[in-house]
């Protein structure tokens, strides 16, 4: 946790979900929080989010490791699971009832809809024989944050997102609730991480203040997508990082995030994430964006 006196030394984390191997998307997330962290001088931790067993892959999370290995990452500590962290998540729900942030909800998916959540059991479960959800209450307030790239955000919870799932009605803890649980356990002071996750922030926000969890510093790095503009992902068919081709992708994720690249080519990938032309000023200005216009466009 926090050093006692002063500012707490910096600790990233990367946190991919095994639900398959890792392909460029994510391997630009990795680069960008470790890069930031080593630039810093601080620690980076790697998290596995399987919370969400179902979507998760057997041996996908050592699948993961290896290749980030291979790559030259080194991570500082055990690699914690949160399929071992459900003591933990309940501790927190059990908080969170207790001061009477939350409820449980019996609304089915069609029946809470797609948008904002209306509160529908917010004073009395509809159908209390259907085993339910638990959503935490939101207030009508605005949530602000400075983003590392974005610079100013603000969501008013209450009017965007309404009251939001923390224990799903399948028994699974949600990943909001779980991934802020898990940065406050790791101390972590530094979240950097790709822009899709911008806008789960406010209510990672909401959770740290009603537990009491100090509110780690964001940098939303953009998000690499396919020629059709979706993000790379399993479900669009990214193709997994090969370890042959390690040097390769690490330095087109560093152009990606306008990051400097080390000019010999002959570099392995370790010696790329070692370089020090990585642990400069120059990439601390690269992470926050060229400038604030178009670090904006880029997300
Ligand atoms: N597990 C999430 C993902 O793979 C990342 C969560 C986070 O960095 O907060 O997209």
């Amino acid at each position: 946790m926090a050093a006692a006196e002063g500012t707490p030394k910096y600790r990233g984390r990367f946190a991919p979900s095994p639900t398959g191997p890792l392909h460029f998307g994510s391997l630009v997330a990795a680069v960008a929080s470790y890069v930031d962290a080593r630039a810093h001088g601080g620690e980076w931790l790697v998290r596995m989010e399987d919370v969400d067993v179902p979507r998760c892959v057997p041996g996908a999370d050592a699948d993961i490791l290896r290749t980030l290995e291979a790559f030259g990452f080194e991570w500082d500590g055990p690699v914690m699971y949160q399929s071992t962290r459900t003591g933990a998540y309940g501790e927190a729900l059990d908080r969170l009832r207790r001061d009477g942030m939350a409820y449980p909800c019996s609304c089915s998916r069609r029946e809470a809809g797609t948008g904002v959540y209306p509160g529908t059991c917010r004073a009395r479960m509809q159908d209390p024989l259907r085993p339910p959800a638990w959503r935490v209450r939101v207030d009508d307030a605005v949530i602000a944050l400075e983003d590392r790239r974005a610079g100013a955000i603000r969501q008013n919870l209450a009017r965007e997102v309404g009251d939001f799932v923390v224990l799903r009605a399948d028994g699974l803890f949600a990943y909001q609730l779980a991934v802020v649980v898990d940065d406050a356990a790791q101390g972590i002071t530094d979240v950097v991480r790709g822009a899709d996750l911008l806008d789960s922030t406010p209510r990672q926000i909401w959770l740290q203040q009603l537990l009491g969890f100090a509110t780690p510093e964001y940098l939303h790095v953009p998000v690499a997508t396919n020629p059709a503009g979706e993000k790379l992902s399993k479900q669009t068919l990214a193709p997994r990082l090969i370890a042959a081709d390690a040097g390769k992708e690490l330095c087109s994720a560093l152009r990606f995030l306008g990051m400097p690249v080390p000019a010999d080519a002959s570099l392995s990938a370790p010696e790329i994430l070692r370089s020090e032309i990585l642990r400069s000023e120059n990439l601390r200005k690269a992470a926050r964006g060229p400038d604030a216009t178009s670090a904006k466009l880029l997300i």
